[in-house]
């Protein structure tokens, strides 16, 4: 079943485009990466698809009865400093008036023991625990509804390398589970290829490569995918760390890549948004025949 459908979505801020021609769909289930450096549109992406921003052209479809959950990059910020841990997991049951006291605290508990913290932290404010209890505290809120989508925007970005690993752990538990849709956001492949089943390589807001998550980060295609995890690889740095040495050119090809990209030809010229397919569930936007 599709869940979410999305076609030809474009966000313009006042001179530039956020997102361009962004088309995908994502079953229910699917664990959905999106990677990109630092400003390519993945933050964008996600509020044009949970609709919190509604100022784009296209179309985005939603097939989902609950509401979407949500886990940002740095919990100290999402999680209400004035609200004890009880108050923060147990949001969403408390809107309901009839669920008894007990019955929440029960819940809560069993929730916190499910994301890995001690059920003894029920009544302490965030200040009192670690950046780590607080993004699984977060991850408690979020799936004590049970939800159908779990959205992971940057969710280990400002997290100790020890303590990421636990989190994308607890994360593809969680998934496998509870069944939810997970859309996880990251500028970190280790971790995209580590969580999920497929990926959208973004790039200045287009889509550059997409499909099977195995397929893409073992034998990329896009001179961009390419570009992107080989300087990883060669630095181990993050991409957001990364500087890609090329110098940027002028061009008249509407590639979105094509001012960087060391594969230009004069073919390119002619790019007018192609879509290629590689191989089974592996597409890239690319005109070039020879890659
Ligand atoms: P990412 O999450 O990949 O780092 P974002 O989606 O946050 O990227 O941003 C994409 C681009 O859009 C960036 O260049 C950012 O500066 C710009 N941008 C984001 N929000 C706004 C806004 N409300 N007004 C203008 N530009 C914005
Ligand atoms: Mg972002």
């Amino acid at each position: 079943m599709k869940m979410i459908e999305i076609k030809n979505l474009s966000v313009k801020y006042k001179n530039f485009y956020a997102l361009r021609n962004i088309s995908f769909d994502i079953e229910a289930g699917d664990i959905v990466g999106i990677a990109g450096q630092s400003g390519s549109g993945k933050t964008t992406l996600l509020k044009a698809i949970s609709q919190i921003e509604k100022g784009y052209d296209g179309e985005v479809k939603l097939n989902i009865k609950k509401p979407i959950q949500f886990v940002f990059q740095d919990p100290s910020s999402s999680l209400d400093p004035r609200m004890r841990i009880y108050e923060i997991v147990a949001e969403s049951l408390l809107i309901k008036k009839t669920i008894k006291r007990d019955e929440v605290i029960d819940e809560v508990k069993e929730t916190l023991n499910r994301v890995g913290l001690n059920s003894d932290l029920i009544f302490k404010y965030p200040f009192e625990i670690s950046g780590g209890q607080k993004q699984r505290v977060a991850i408690a809120r979020a799936i004590i509804t049970k939800p159908e989508l779990l959205i992971c925007d940057e969710p280990i970005s400002s997290l100790d390398i020890s303590i990421s690993a636990q989190i994308l752990n607890l994360l593809k538990d969680l998934s496998d589970e509870y069944k939810f849709t997970l859309i996880f956001v990251s500028h970190d492949i280790s971790s995209i290829y580590y969580l999920t089943k497929k990926v959208i390589i973004l790039y200045r807001g287009e889509m550059m490569e997409w499909g099977d998550t195995q397929k893409i980060i073992n034998r990329p295609v896009h001179p961009y995918t390419k570009l992107l995890i080989s300087s990883i690889l060669s630095t181990e740095k993050k991409p957001d760390e990364t500087e890609i040495e090329i110098n940027e050119r002028e061009t008249s090809s509407k590639c979105a890549f094509s001012s960087l990209c060391p594969f230009i030809t004069d073919e390119c010229i002619n790019f007018n948004e192609e879509i290629k397919m590689v191989e089974d569930d592996h597409y890239i936007r690319c005109i070039k025949s020879n890659l």
